[in-house]
C-alpha cells in the first residue's frame, strides 16, 4: 500500500510563529496565560497546560504583571484596552493574515461600507473581525442567511481567513443583483487555499483519504468537507488512534493531510500506523 502525504499539510506559518513565539516567552518564564485555547489542536494546549500555561476567557482572570498571549485567531481591540488597564502584558500572536483582514474591515465601516464577513459566527477569528468594526459588520455563511438581511447600496465582503475561494464566489453571485456597490476583500489566507487544492488534488488520486485535525478546527473540516466531495471514503480523525484497520480495506494507495493546527508528531503518528497495517496485512 502506498501512503501520500500532501504537500505542506500541518502548521501553517501562522500557528507555528505563534508556537514559536509561546516557546521562547515559556523559556524566558514568561508566559502565564492565552486567550482561549493557543491551537485548535487539544494535544497541543495539554502540553501548554503541564508547563504551566493557563488558558483565560477574559482580562480578569489575570493578575497585574502576567502575560497573556492572543492567539493567531486575534481578539477584539477591547482586550487590549483592558489588559492596559489591569497592568497586564499582551504577547500578540493574531497571524498577520488575520490582522490584514480585521485591518479591512475596520478601514471599510469607517469609510460606511456595511461589511459583510465571510465565517463562521461562532467561530473567533469571524468574531475577532466583526470586534474591529465595533460590531456592526454581520457574519455570514453563505447565501442562505443574506435573504433575510436588508442590504445597503454600499457593501463590503471580508473573509474569515480559512474560507473556500468557490464559496466566496457563490456569496459574491448572490449579492451583485442585489447591491449598487459591491467591494471584495479576499482575505482567505493562500497557505489555506494551497492546502486545499493540493488535498483535493490527492484525495482524487487515492483509495482513501485521512485528514487530520482537531474536530473543533474550521480548516481541518472544511478539508475534510473538500476531500469529501470527491472521495467518499474521507475520514477526520484527530490522532492515529483512531484510525480503524475496514476503513482502508482493499486500499492501494492512502492520502494523508492535516490542518493548520495539526503538529508533525500526529501527522508522523499516522503515517506509521498506516505502514504498519501495510506490513501486517500485505493484501491491503
Ligand atoms: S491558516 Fe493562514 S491565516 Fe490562519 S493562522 Fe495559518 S497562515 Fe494565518
Amino acid at each position: 500500500m502506498e501512503i501520500v502525504v500532501v504537500k505542506d499539510a500541518g502548521f501553517c506559518f501562522g500557528v507555528r510563529r505563534a508556537l514559536d513565539m509561546a516557546e521562547r516567552a515559556i523559556e524566558e518564564a514568561q508566559l502565564s496565560a492565552t486567550f482561549g485555547p493557543l491551537i485548535h489542536n487539544p494535544q497541543v494546549v495539554e502540553e501548554l497546560q503541564q508547563q504551566g500555561v493557563r488558558v483565560v476567557e477574559q482580562v480578569a482572570d489575570m493578575q497585574p504583571g502576567e502575560t497573556l498571549m492572543i492567539r493567531t485567531h486575534g481578539c477584539s481591540p477591547d482586550i487590549e484596552r483592558d489588559a492596559q488597564e489591569r497592568g497586564v502584558v499582551i504577547l500578540d500572536a493574531t497571524c498577520p493574515f488575520v490582522a490584514r483582514a480585521q485591518r479591512e474591515a475596520q478601514r471599510l465601516c469607517n469609510e460606511s461600507w456595511q461589511v459583510i464577513i465571510f465565517g463562521e459566527p461562532q467561530h473567533p477569528e469571524a468574531r475577532s473581525i466583526r470586534e474591529h468594526t465595533g460590531d456592526s459588520a454581520i457574519i455570514v455563511e453563505g447565501p442562505e442567511d443574506l435573504e433575510e438581511l436588508k442590504l445597503e447600496d454600499k457593501v463590503a465582503v471580508v473573509c474569515q481567513t480559512t474560507q473556500r475561494i468557490d464559496s466566496l464566489n457563490a456569496l459574491v453571485n448572490a449579492l451583485l443583483p442585489r447591491v449598487r456597490l459591491l467591494t471584495v476583500s479576499n482575505t482567505i489566507c493562500g497557505a489555506t487555499t494551497e492546502r486545499q487544492e493540493a488535498s483535493l488534488v490527492t484525495a482524487g488520486e487515492v483509495d482513501v483519504m485521512i485528514v487530520i485535525g482537531g474536530y473543533h478546527s474550521a480548516n481541518t473540516a472544511r478539508l475534510a468537507e473538500i476531500c469529501s466531495e470527491v472521495n467518499p471514503r474521507t475520514h477526520h480523525i484527530e490522532r492515529a488512534e483512531e484510525l480503524q484497520r475496514e476503513w482502508i480495506a482493499g486500499a492501494k494507495r492512502v492520502g494523508i493531510t492535516a490542518g493548520a493546527s495539526t503538529p508533525d508528531s500526529a501527522i508522523e503518528a499516522v503515517h506509521a500506523a498506516l505502514k504498519q497495517i501495510a506490513e501486517e496485512e500485505p493484501d491491503t
